[in-house]
């Protein structure tokens, strides 16, 4: 049965059990951002099932869900119309010698709703989709130098992964770094790739983790662009963890500038293992040039609950709902603050909203704030940009905020010790 986070002991034991077995069979107990040694004190590293906003750890606990699987779920856990799609298709079978119909049909769904693709082709991860994006991109101009933008994630591969151990300089040889928002310095990279430049790479907004969000201004979308169309380059935006939560049509529709590819995971199959890489005509010959291809990567059920998911991403204003709901948790979180006379600083778009305290270099408070509001019932992150998804209602929300105000009180409780 399950139980509110308060009425359990402070040690999850199923979960100390599993932790415990895990260390023997699996390095580290478990691997990347996913460790919870990462984590507040108090915080699950194992889960046991989800429906709706809400989700269960193996102790049974039950938390207001603002992490949503990292990104994956935009509609809500288990959403009845989605589980119906996958199933109907997992009746007939999933993988086969080569994809089924639903690929095709997905491939058009992309097409009509993302104005600048013209085609799309699937993947499994993100990772497999930025690095797709970048091969496309070599092959098409026939050149190497690719811009990112410095501390941008764009998944875990030698290329592009934020940690260097098991990868050799030469793997991310032919990367130029620039700043976000920087217009002279991603001309000066541009510079510097003189002749050479294949690719600007650049995630939807800035979201780097431990640092405030940052939407792109238009000035420097638009310098993305005109350097791409001045050097014959590819523009590659990386929708892997904003794709859909800002606009359906591609998060830089509304600045009016158009990538020539673009990278998506995460929400496009609300759970389900699916990325996608979309592109215009331009690229559409390298994109049959590259050999790019997975075991996996023609799944049916991911592509049939990818169909269902677009769907009612557009038949219901996910972006406009979830837009609502962050405001409301962030206006509430504010008020919160306020009260408390702790100062916060909340940025980011607020369906992907974050909130740091100011003065807390070590992330002590950001700690303490989330440990106190798991404690009662809402799973937040103190540094990550975290989800809304479209199953949190106003009541959920408001709900969550008394978990906050259990957060910020465990704040000033800490701000008076470290007083005295
Ligand atoms: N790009 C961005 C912007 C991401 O946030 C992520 C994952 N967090 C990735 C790429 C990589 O996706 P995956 O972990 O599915 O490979």
């Amino acid at each position: 049965m399950t139980q509110p986070a308060t009425m359990l002991s402070k040690t999850p034991t199923a979960d100390a059990a599993l932790r415990a077995r895990a260390a023997r069979v699996v390095p580290g107990g478990m691997w990347g951002h996913l460790n919870a040694a990462r984590l507040p004190e108090g915080y699950p590293q194992f889960f046991a099932s989800a429906e709706g906003c809400r989700i269960r750890d193996v102790d049974g606990r039950e938390y207001i869900d603002f992490m949503c699987s990292w990104g994956p779920v935009l509609l809500g856990h288990r959403h009845p119309q989605v589980e119906a799609a996958a199933q109907a298709q997992a009746a007939r079978g999933d993988c086969f010698n080569g994809p089924g119909e639903v690929m095709v049909d997905l491939a058009e769904d992309f097409v009509a709703m993302v104005p600048h693709a013209d085609w799309a082709m699937f993947q499994k991860n993100g990772g497999d989709a930025t690095t797709a994006c970048v091969t496309i991109a070599r092959a098409g101009t026939g050149r190497r130098k690719v811009l990112v933008a410095r501390g941008a994630y764009h998944g875990a591969l030698p290329w592009c992964s934020p940690v260097v151990a098991g990868i050799t300089s030469e793997d991310r040889a032919h990367l130029v770094h620039f700043d976000y928002n920087d217009v002279a310095s991603l001309q000066a990279a541009a510079a510097e790739a003189g002749n050479d430049l294949a690719a600007v790479l650049v995630t939807a907004f800035r979201h780097d983790m431990g640092r405030d969000l940052e939407l792109p201004t238009a000035e420097f979308a638009k310098a993305a662009r005109a350097i791409c169309d001045a050097a014959g380059a590819a523009l590659i935006i990386d929708e892997v963890r904003a794709g859909l939560r800002l606009d359906l049509r591609g998060s830089w529709e509304a600045l009016g500038v158009r990538p020539d590819l673009a990278a998506w995971s995460k929400a496009i199959a609300n759970g389900y293992a699916l990325a996608a890489v979309t592109g215009n005509d331009r690229f559409r010959e390298a994109a049959t040039k590259v050999f790019v291809t997975g075991s996996f990567w023609c799944g049916t059920v991911a592509m049939a609950a990818a169909r269902a998911t677009l769907r009612i991403a557009r038949e219901t204003d996910v972006p406009g709902h979830i837009h609502a709901m962050g405001l409301r948790l962030r206006e509430g979180l504010a008020a919160l603050a306020n009260r408390h006379g702790i100062a916060v600083r909340q940025s980011g778009p607020p369906q992907m909203p974050l909130m740091l305290f100011e003065a807390d270099p070590e992330v002590r408070k950001g700690r303490a704030f989330c440990s106190a509001a798991l404690r009662h019932g809402a799973f937040f992150h103190p540094q990550h940009n975290m989800f809304l998804s479209a199953a949190h209602g106003p009541a959920d929300i408001d709900e969550a905020l008394q978990a906050a105000e259990q957060g910020f009180r465990a704040v000033r409780e800490l701000d008076a010790r470290a007083a005295r």
